[in-house]
């Protein structure tokens, strides 16, 4: 009910009595009461004024439950969340459910993570009260192949999420790094479980760097926040609600064509190697190409210094700009 009441009191100008709360969530004035004295400890400011009610003065970047699931506007994508205030790694609850009932859907958001972890076995730097490390979990009607179309699916809806929450342009380093200003803003990490001819399920992680204001020495190269790039503070649990959106819409497009011919051409348009010389790091094998985009399946069409043209799966590969990161 607290989510609901806030909810309620986010979409509404004006005061809404006590009474009014009463009757639409069927619960007494003191439950309404108790709700309200929850949210201010949670740092939400809320006016409240004799025969007229209460009114929503200042919500900061608080990372809830109730907080999320009050600026969700999806039907499953992030319907059910779980969340925490310190967790190992959202992708590890993420699958300790996928190997039990955890639904199709299922949200999984942490405060901070203490062993927030990248692709083969790196790290993924997660301080507490800052950033977003969420995973969502999906059991998804598709052969195992499709799968890693996945991460490019969530990629795209990170960047188009925090263009609406933000109103930025971020770009993707393929396949799956959100970057601004050559620096990595977002990392994404799929996890799944199947068997020869179906899915049991998939996980997809998503970092963001949002409110932090600096990288230690071994990070300020490669990566940044949208705090650094935008100069602002950015709502957690809004910036969420609309990349599940996103996340949400485009996921039914990949689902109704089977790849991702109905996103590649918006992915091609924000990816950042597009048009350029790149380094494909292979492993025990390096070199250089030109990157023209993705083709439906999201492989990387790339021509070689040969002149020979190669589709290049995510897999075991990693893409770098010649002279850095991107
Ligand atoms: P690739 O291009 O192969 O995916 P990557 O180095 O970007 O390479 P990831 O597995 O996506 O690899 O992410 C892990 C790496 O990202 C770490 O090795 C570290 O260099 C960097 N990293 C760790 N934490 C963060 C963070 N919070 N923000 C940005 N970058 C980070």
């Amino acid at each position: 009910m607290k989510s609901e009441i806030l909810r309620l009191l986010k979409e509404s100008d004006d005061y809404i009595s006590g009474q009014q709360m009463c009757d639409r969530f069927h619960v007494s004035r003191t439950a309404v009461w108790k709700a309200i004295e929850q949210l201010k400890k949670e740092g939400y400011e809320i006016e409240a004024v004799r025969n007229r009610g209460y009114r929503l003065l200042e919500s900061p970047d608080i990372m809830s439950e109730a907080e999320i699931r009050s600026l969700m506007d999806t039907e499953w994508a992030g319907k059910n969340i779980v969340y925490f205030d310190e967790i190992d790694s959202t992708n590890n609850r993420a699958k300790e459910l996928g190997e039990k009932d955890g639904a199709h859907g299922t949200l999984f958001v942490a405060d901070r993570q203490v062993a927030g972890k990248g692709r083969r076995g790196r790290v993924w730097e997660s301080p507490k009260g800052i950033s977003i490390y969420m995973t969502i979990l999906l059991r998804p009607d598709l052969i195992p192949t499709k799968a890693p179309m996945l991460t490019l699916v969530m990629a795209q809806s990170v960047a188009e999420g925090i263009r609406e929450v933000t109103g930025m342009e971020t770009g993707i380093k393929w396949p799956n790094d959100i970057v601004m200003n050559k620096k990595k803003v977002c990392g994404i990490l799929t996890e799944m479980s199947t068997e020869i001819d179906y899915i049991n399920y998939v996980v997809i992680g998503v970092g963001i760097n949002v409110n932090q204001k600096a990288f230690d020495e071994e990070l300020k190269e490669k990566a940044t926040s949208l705090m650094i790039e935008t100069g602002a503070s950015v709502k957690r649990s809004a910036l969420i609600a609309a990349v599940m959106k996103h996340f949400e819409k485009n996921y039914a497009l990949f689902m109704e064509n089977g790849d991702l011919s109905g996103l590649q051409e918006s992915y091609n348009e924000m990816l950042v190697n597009r048009g350029k010389e790149v380094r494909i790091l292979e492993p025990g094998n390096e070199y250089n190409a030109h990157a023209y985009g993705i083709n439906e399946t999201g492989e990387l069409i790339v021509r070689t210094q040969k002149g020979e043209e190669k589709h290049i799966f995510a897999g075991e590969v990693s893409v770098r700009g010649i002279y850095g990161y991107v």
